[in-house]
């Protein structure tokens, strides 16, 4: 039974609880969840339905994440949703009996020793020095790297043109940013190490995840205020008071879940500036074209080398479609301030699909994404990297914190969230223990 209460029926009333946490997408479900199977009282609010970006839709049997989405094996997403026991099933990528594009030409991926000796897309000398960097990419330290930027990093390695043109694809790949001048190599060569070991396709897709995280949050006491937008959060003595458009609640600590920096500063009435947040990265925008088809893609994944443009068979080898279909999924990384036209931007994914195989008659359902939010702000080499991010503590206003893919010092995208959900969660029950013990 979920305690979700409808905002037209419900009086205006002022409630009290221990935790608030605005933003039911995995940072607020995690955070939520934690809190209160450590014994709190929380409500959780969402404008929406609870899910976010992690929120699948099914058009006809056929379950499209939002763009194309991956969990990464060895991630602390992984981790924290196995320990608060989210199914996990799905599988890898084909990426072996995929191709690489550039300048036209389709080449077979160097995804292991041999097919590295066998690639067509690199030199002898690119070879060598592909080998040397991904034999080495295992120990990557990401903390003595955080200071240069993806492009420095790679000129330190003093690779020839086309084996660091591959190792960008590979970070741009992994980390969803076109911007090699600006991304961290510490995080960014980090996460491509973290792809090359292993990510899965989920079975039922991301809102499997959400699913099983609202059933956990709601057996954990966690009232939903689904379809409640927050308008503010104030400051009542030590206390924070919540504010919707039909009632007042009062918490000791308030978690801001997921926000894009710029909507939580305005939620507590700041600036980012303010808040020491102004040297926040841009952020990561992806155009998606999601496809519904009658038979796998003879391709099942194109990367393109020399533009950002991506395809992959996500069924199979995931559960997202009616039996004996497929979903394929493309998208085009925006680089920061790019913003292109959405007409010509759906032709070139379009075009991608048409290289792999997939014919407009193989197409049953589509969906086209024109610029969607991966990440709200990329980690900058200018400001440490990871390390650089804001922590889940705001301490101009004790008693809030934040969580999101910009927060923290762990990982990108969704192990960001997570991570950062889960740490919100520790320091607000410890603050509330402090505020009303
Ligand atoms: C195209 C694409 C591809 C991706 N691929 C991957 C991938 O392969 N691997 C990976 O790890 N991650 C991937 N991600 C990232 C992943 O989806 C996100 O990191 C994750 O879902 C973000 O969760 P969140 O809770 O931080 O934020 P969100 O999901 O954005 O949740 C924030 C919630 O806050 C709510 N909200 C906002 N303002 C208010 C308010 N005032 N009051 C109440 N509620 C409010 C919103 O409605 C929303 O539900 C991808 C994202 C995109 C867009």
């Amino acid at each position: 039974m979920t305690a979700h209460l409808n905002p037209e029926t419900a009086p205006r009333t002022a409630t009290e609880t221990d935790i608030a946490v605005v933003g039911a997408g995995l940072a607020g479900l995690i955070a939520a969840t934690d809190a209160a199977r450590a014994g709190n009282g929380v409500t959780l609010f969402d404008t929406r339905r609870p899910g976010g970006r992690a929120a699948s839709t099914d058009i006809r049997g056929f379950r499209f994440n939002q763009g194309a989405h991956a969990l990464y094996d060895t991630g602390p997403a992984r981790a924290i949703l196995a320990s608060l026991g989210v199914p996990l099933t799905g599988g890898p990528p084909a990426v072996d009996r995929g191709r690489l594009l550039k300048q036209g030409e389709l080449h077979r991926p160097p995804a292991g020793p041999a097919s590295l000796l066998r690639t067509t897309v690199l030199s002898i000398r690119g070879k060598a020095a592909v080998g040397r960097v991904l034999g080495r990419i295992g120990s990557f330290d990401g903390d003595r790297n955080r200071d240069q930027t993806v492009n420095e990093w790679l000129d330190a390695q003093r690779m020839p043109d086309d084996a660091a043109d591959l190792v960008r694809m590979l970070v741009r790949i992994s980390t969803y940013t076109d911007a090699p001048d600006l991304l961290s190599a510490g995080a960014g060569i980090a996460q491509a190490a973290m792809g090359l070991v292993g990510v899965t396709y989920l079975d039922g897709g991301w809102q499997r995840l959400v699913d099983a995280l609202t059933d956990a949050a709601t057996q954990a006491g966690v009232i939903i205020r689904d379809h409640t937008a927050v308008d503010s959060i104030g400051a009542d003595g030590h206390r924070w008071t919540v504010e919707t458009g039909a009632t007042t609640v009062t918490a000791d600590a308030v978690i801001l879940a997921g926000l894009s920096p710029i909507e939580a500063a305005r939620l507590v009435g700041s600036t980012l500036g303010e808040l020491g947040w102004d040297g926040l990265g841009p952020a990561a925008h992806a155009s998606c074209l999601d496809l519904g088809v009658r038979r796998p893609a003879p391709i099942p994944a194109l990367f393109s080398v020399d533009e950002p443009l991506y395809l992959s068979t996500h069924t199979p080898p995931a559960d997202l479609a009616p039996e004996g279909m497929g979903v394929v999924q493309l998208l085009r990384y925006l680089a920061p301030g790019e913003a292109p036209d959405a007409d010509a931007t759906r032709a070139q994914l379009e075009a991608h699909a048409a290289r792999a195989g997939v014919q407009p008659d193989d197409i049953v359902e589509q969906r086209y994404l024109h610029r969607m939010t991966v990440a709200h702000a990329i980690p900058l080499a200018s400001t440490g990297g990871l390390a650089g991010r804001p922590a889940v503590t705001v301490t101009s206003h004790p008693g809030v914190f934040v969580a999101g893919d910009w927060v923290g010092e762990v990982g990108l995208l969704a192990d960001a969230t997570a991570a950062s959900g889960r740490a919100a969660a520790v320091a607000a029950v410890r603050w509330a223990a402090s505020v009303t013990p």
